[in-house]
């Protein structure tokens, strides 16, 4: 059986104070299975730029993997206020979120510059979690399946293989909304992806593929999300800034 990936995305929250007492606590609710639990399910905390240091300290020899939140397209140059595959690398983060729909709503990203981005991350050997998502309004005009697929279609068509990539489906709609969708309407989407991926790719490639589910996942619907056959893990924003509710939702996808 695939191994399921629960992320966490911090956003802009959290402090370098808050970092050791987060890896104590989670520690704590995780007993007596940590840190073996990470040979079960992958454990993923995305921070930001300035944590990703503490929390590699943190959490050196636990199996939480420490992801960063954007990387820039360019490997170095004038772009002020960036940051690089390389520089990532550097401070031993080998992961990275791509095109979450924040960066799509706030920063102008769109699906060409999250192809270019996913591309740097492929050459430099930084794993992308690449988000799509549809909005409220594309998905009450019955579009969902269309911008999924256009979201994801440049990106196939440029990519020769899948296995360095992971998705997250993550309706913009569920994001901080506290409105989850529900098993069935992300079972869709996620059987959708997934044929995408068997078409471009093959079966076997297909079923390899991660694809997480991100939009208000916490401890009360991980379960039933979870349980989904094409959900291979989340992607947890408010539910990942408190351990006990992170710990919560991991041990949910056991
Ligand atoms: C996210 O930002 O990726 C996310 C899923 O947030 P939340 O869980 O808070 O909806």
């Amino acid at each position: 059986m695939k191994k399921k990936m629960i992320a966490g995305n911090w956003k802009m929250n959290l402090s370098r104070n808050a970092i050791p007492q987060f890896f104590t606590e989670l520690k704590s609710h995780l007993e007596p299975s940590w840190p073996d639990i990470s040979e079960k399910i992958d454990i993923v905390i995305a921070a930001p730029f300035t944590l990703l240091d503490s929390c590699v300290k943190a959490a050196h020899k636990s199996g939480v993997q420490i992801a960063a939140q954007n990387v820039h397209e360019m490997s170095n140059g004038a772009y002020t206020g960036e940051i690089s595959a390389g520089m990532l690398k550097e401070a031993k983060v080998h992961m990275t979120l791509i095109a979450h729909s924040e960066r799509r709503q706030y920063y102008g990203e769109s699906d060409e510059s999250a192809l270019k981005k996913i591309q740097t991350c492929l050459t430099n050997g930084l794993q992308p979690i690449f988000c799509i998502g549809e909005t409220i309004r594309e998905r009450e005009q019955n579009q969902t399946a269309q911008v999924i697929a256009r979201q994801l279609q440049r990106v196939l068509d440029s990519l020769s293989d899948c296995s360095g990539i992971i998705l997250a489906y993550e309706p913009v709609w569920a994001i901080g909304s506290g409105l989850a969708a529900s098993a069935e309407q992300a079972q869709e989407v996620h059987q959708l992806i997934r044929s995408m991926l068997d078409k471009r790719y093959g079966r076997a490639a297909a079923e390899a593929t991660r694809i997480l589910y991100g939009g208000s996942m916490n401890p009360a619907n991980s379960r039933e999300l979870l349980l989904q056959p094409d959900i291979d893990g989340g992607l947890i924003g408010g539910a990942s800034l408190k351990a006990k509710d992170f710990a919560s939702v991991i041990l949910s996808a056991c």
